[in-house]
Parts: C-alpha cells; sequence; structure tokens
C-alpha cells in the first residue's frame, strides 16, 4: 500500500508514519507538510533513511503539486492530519484555519476523487461536538456544535468529506479523536508546555479554574486507531476515539509537579480562554465493537512514559521553543 500522510511533521503524523513503517514492512509512506511552525522533520530522523518513506515539502492548498505527488507516488490512501491545530492560534487568527483546515481538505478530497484513490480518512476532533456537561459522553450521532474557530473549520471539513462520499461515492472516514499526548508534541498544548516550562523553572499557567476537563488518549493508542479504519473503517463512517481518561487540568497540572518533584508556587492561573468548552468526554464503543479497537496505554505509565521522553530529549523541545514560538508565547501569557 502506498499511502499519502499529509501533516507527517506533525506531532500525530509524526507519530503515525514511525508506527505504519515499523508495522508493515512492504507499505510506502509519502509525507507531504508545508512545515509550518508545528512541523518538525527532527521529529522523524529516524526514518529518513527508510527507503519506503519520502518527504515532499507542500502546501494542502496547492492542488496542483498534490494532483503530482498522488499520480508520482501512485497513492492508493490519503490520512490527512494537516491543519492549523492550536486552539488559542485560532482565536487570534482564525483565517488561516479556514484556509488550511477548510480549503484544504476540499483539494485533497478533490485529488482523491480525480485520482480513484482506494480511501480517504480525515483526522478528526472531538472539538466539533463543542462542550458537554458534568454528564455524559460524545457518541458518533452526537450533533456538530463547534465552539472555536478551530473545532469550526474542522467541523467544516467534516461535512465537506461526508459530502464527498454522498455526492461523488468516495470511500472516506472520518475519526474524531480526544485530546492526545506523547512524545514529539509541540510545547504548547498543555502537557508538554507544563513538563517542559516546569524543566526550565518557568511558571505553569492554567486557564480559568483549571476545572475544565479533557479525554485524554495516548498518540500510539491513536495511531493504532486509525490503522484500523485505514484497513477495516467502512465507507462513509464517523468513527470517535477515546480511552476513558477524564482528567480535569488542575489534575494533570498537579500530576506533573509532583512526577517532576517542583514546586507548586509555579502554578499561576491566568484568564481564561473565550469560549473555552468546559467537558469533552468520548464514547468510543463503536471503533472497539466493530473495529476491535482497545487503548494499550494506562494514563498513569503514558504520562511517565513522556515526561521521561521530554527529561531525555531537551533539545528537540528547546529549539521548538525558541524564535516564533516566543513571541507568540509571550503575547498569549506575558513576560513570564
Ligand atoms: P500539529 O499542529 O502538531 O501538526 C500539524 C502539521 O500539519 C504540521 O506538521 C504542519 O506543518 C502541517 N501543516 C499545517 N498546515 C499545512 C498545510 N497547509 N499543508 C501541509 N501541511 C500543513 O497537529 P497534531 O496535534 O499532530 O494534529 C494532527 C491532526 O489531528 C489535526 O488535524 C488535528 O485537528 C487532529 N487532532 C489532534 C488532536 C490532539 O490532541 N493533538 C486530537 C484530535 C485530533
Amino acid at each position: 500500500m502506498n499511502i499519502l500522510v499529509t501533516g507527517g511533521a506533525g506531532f500525530i503524523g509524526s507519530n503515525f508514519i514511525r508506527y505504519m513503517l515499523n508495522k508493515y514492512d512492504n507499505y510506502k509512506i509519502v509525507n507531504y507538510d508545508l512545515l509550518t511552525y508545528a512541523g518538525n522533520l527532527e521529529s522523524l530522523q529516524d526514518v529518513q533513511t527508510n527507503e519506503r518513506y519520502t518527504f515532499v515539502k507542500g502546501d494542502i492548498c496547492n492542488a496542483q503539486l498534490v494532483d503530482y505527488v498522488v499520480k508520482a507516488y501512485a497513492i492508493d490512501v490519503i490520512v490527512n492530519f494537516a491543519a492549523e491545530s492550536h486552539v488559542d492560534r485560532s482565536i487570534v487568527d482564525p483565517a488561516a484555519f479556514v484556509k488550511t483546515n477548510v480549503l484544504g481538505t476540499q483539494v485533497l478530497l478533490n485529488v482523491a476523487k480525480a485520482n480513484g484513490i482506494q480511501k480517504y480518512v480525515q483526522i478528526s476532533t472531538d472539538e466539533v461536538y463543542g462542550s458537554l456537561g458534568e454528564t455524559g459522553y460524545f457518541t458518533e450521532e452526537t450533533p456538530l456544535a463547534p465552539n472555536s474557530p478551530y473545532s469550526a473549520s474542522k467541523a467544516s471539513a467534516d461535512l465537506l468529506v461526508r459530502a464527498y462520499h454522498e455526492t461523488y461515492g468516495l470511500n472516506v472516514n472520518i475519526t474524531r479523536c480526544s485530546n492526545n499526548y506523547g512524545p514529539y508534541q509541540f510545547p504548547e498544548k498543555l502537557i508538554p508546555l507544563m513538563i517542559t516550562n516546569a524543566l526550565e523553572g518557568k511558571e505553569l499557567p492554567i486557564y480559568g479554574d483549571g476545572r475544565h476537563v479533557r479525554d485524554w488518549l495516548h498518540v500510539l493508542d491513536h495511531c493504532a486507531a486509525i490503522d484500523l479504519v485505514v484497513h477495516k473503517g467502512k465507507a462513509g463512517e464517523v468513527y470517535n476515539i477515546g480511552g476513558h481518561n477524564e482528567r480535569t487540568n488542575n489534575e494533570i497540572v498537579h500530576l506533573i509537579v509532583e512526577k517532576l518533584g517542583v514546586c507548586k508556587s509555579l502554578i499561576k492561573y491566568v484568564p481564561d480562554r473565550p469560549g473555552h468548552d468546559r467537558r469533552y468526554a468520548i464514547n468510543a464503543a463503536k471503533i472497539r465493537t466493530e473495529l476491535g479497537w482497545e487503548p494499550r496505554y494506562t494514563f498513569n505509565q503514558g504520562v511517565e512514559e513522556t515526561i521521561r521522553w521530554y527529561v531525555n530529549n531537551q533539545e528537540w523541545w528547546k529549539r521548538m521553543k525558541s524564535g516564533e514560538y516566543m513571541a507568540y508565547y509571550k503575547k498569549q501569557y506575558g513576560e513570564r
């Protein structure tokens, strides 16, 4: 199988490429990525020399180049991870999110259709369902009710994916996963931000009262779920992915503080993010029963391994935390 992975230099995409190359010794993977601030080829240093791996720098909005790559590498399957993915940035600059997440997805779908691609998998998010109260879970039937420009752009893309199935019969799947954590995550997201700030002795900024709940999943459990969807997903179906690991942001930050043995006084509450969803929680019964998916990581084991990874890979994240990112960070959280 020849797979086009878009956004493969990002957090989940790079983990997925490594996972697939290791698991299937006859699959070829083309990583197509624009290398925005979030893309980093150092996350794939160990696979650069694998002859079944190719990197192409490009924008998913560039229809001509995507079409060329799909033909040149005889692509069978497209898995689209490419996105602007940070909610805070979407509040500052929604247009970039509409361009990549919505228009980019439409370009990929069109190229998939024109080239008779066997399967197109859209990596979406549970955030398209909006926010839950204190109880209940998102199922695949939960109405879409996105609250941030990020989630609205992802929901829009999901509707286009659905339309290409209904209108043109394209073999598509949409996966909607809860919050991921693990190695190679850009240090603007909660868990790596807290680990790396703690390691640098910097403040640990928590939005609002810190009682927002997220349902955390180790990135490799997410990759295993996507692998199942690529091979066994039924045409046109949506699959929710989540591990029933609901934690408040306060719990996460206190756990990291405790495991790293740093001082609690580093924790600082900062004004809440506008439109901040209160709780996400996934009902993943469909992918478990229909495709036989089971997460392997317990949250405790996963977080411990992740902390160890950031401790052992400081060069990787220190380079990412410099330059453009520091300018953004200061704007977001002030001089800290
Ligand atoms: P990320 O920000 O780490 O990576 C995104 C990648 O896409 C980067 O390598 C970037 O260079 C690339 N990219 C951005 N714009 C592009 C463009 N126009 N053309 C080509 N490449 C482009 O994101 P992530 O956390 O790995 O998330 C990957 C996907 O999974 C996203 O679609 C996101 O919505 C979804 N998702 C993420 C999570 C999570 O917790 N991180 C949870 C559920 C779903």
